[in-house]
């Protein structure tokens, strides 16, 4: 029966003597329950369970006996009690912190008898260490860049606008009228449930980074010259010339008495800024809805020299032709100008130029890729190269 009895947990008897000497001797079984329960713990959680059985604020033994001895104590003793109880909880609380450290200090003998911590011992510092390759510029971003820097040589500013436009800034304002048919070469991922909105107000992935010189016009007066690079979206299946999703770097300048010829000059020598001064440019006429008259620019290839050979072989970026389409430019049709011409853009007054190239298929010539699907499935092997 005696020894049952000293094994049962301790717990918190309520008080009916508040006397000094009851006081000193339910004080005394309390911290002995103490001491011995805490000479048992051999590990963390040993410690966390003691820690909680003694301190826990909600029914932690502590608690137990400001409620049961404390608050239960008469009122012209409750001083000499109050005294007895805080003493408690300072010998608690220093217990509970001691058997942390001695458990930490524990755990660190036990350590540093290990193997490990003994071969630790033996590093040999002058080993070489373990080399964290820095990232690189993406081929795509690399020449995006390159080509933006080109055109802020020569004074322009970069500009940028969403990737989720509406139809107004993706067609409407560029001269694509609703229903017309150049809307159809321009394959458009639309935003879902958008019907009940007016169609100018429609979500949709932009298909050009076009919608940008609208919005930048209606921000600022001419003169401009900016250049803007971004991300496109058309619902082109994925194979080796074609990607979902690519970029295009685009041009506007307006100003008074801009011409055809300042169009020439300025893409001519920036081409030659770009592939390097040999490089030739020609011109052939073409058509887009926001130029008139419009044009697509080739290059002569930089690859083969324009000669349409690599040694006995043809050469296949240029098709044997000696030239490679690069991009395509016009003047800006009048009636784009009109979107905007409360903001000064009088067709009257002003004439402008715009351009447009594929970052990425600039990229695939300018390295020599031949699968566009290399820039976008991140595979470390292949964007190293471009380190
Ligand atoms: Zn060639």
């Amino acid at each position: 029966m005696a020894s049952k009895k000293r094994s049962a947990p301790y717990t918190v008897p309520r008080l009916k003597d508040f006397s000094a000497p009851a006081l000193d001797k339910a004080a005394e079984k309390l911290l002995a329950a103490l001491h011995d329960e805490s000479s048992r713990i051999k590990n963390e959680a040993d410690w966390k369970t003691f820690r909680d059985r003694w301190m826990a604020r909600s029914n932690g033994i502590l608690t137990q006996i400001n409620n049961l001895w404390l608050k239960a104590a008469p009122k012209e003793v409750k001083p000499q009690v109050g005294q007895r109880v805080n003493e408690i909880k300072d010998k608690v609380e220093d217990e509970i912190q001691d058997t942390e450290l001695d458990l930490i200090r524990i755990q660190q003998e036990q350590l540093s008898s290990s193997s490990y911590v003994k071969a630790a011992d033996h590093l040999d510092i002058t080993l070489p260490g373990i080399r964290r390759p820095l990232g690189a510029e993406h081929p795509v971003i690399k020449t995006t860049n390159e080509l933006v820097a080109v055109f802020r040589n020569l004074g322009y500013s970069v500009q940028e606008g969403p990737v989720i436009e509406t139809d107004y800034y993706n067609f409407e304002s560029l001269n694509f009228p609703p229903n017309h048919p150049a809307r159809d070469t321009q394959d458009t991922l639309f935003v879902a449930r958008q019907e009940s909105k007016p169609l100018r107000d429609r979500l949709l992935l932009r298909t050009h980074t076009s919608p940008v010189q609208i919005r930048t016009m209606e921000r600022m007066k001419p003169p401009l010259r900016i250049v803007i690079p971004g991300k496109v979206h058309r619902n082109d299946p994925p194979d080796a010339t074609h990607s979902p999703m690519f970029h295009q770097i685009e041009g506007l300048a307006v100003d008074s008495n801009i011409t055809f010829g300042d169009l020439k000059g300025t893409l001519d020598h920036a081409m030659r800024m770009f592939f390097g001064s040999s490089v030739k440019t020609s011109f052939r006429p073409s058509f887009f809805p926001f130029t008139e008259p419009s044009a697509e620019m080739m290059v002569s290839c930089f690859i083969c020299g324009g000669s349409g050979k690599r040694g006995s072989e043809p050469c296949r970026p240029c098709k044997q032709t000696g030239w490679i389409e690069i991009l395509g430019c016009g003047m800006v049709d009048p009636s784009v100008f009109d979107f905007v011409k409360d903001n000064g853009y009088d067709p009257q007054k002003i004439s402008g130029f715009a351009f447009g190239m594929g970052a990425d298929r600039i990229a695939l010539l300018k390295y020599g890729v031949d699968d566009i699907q290399l820039f976008f499935n991140g595979d470390v092997r292949f964007l190293e190269q471009f380190e």
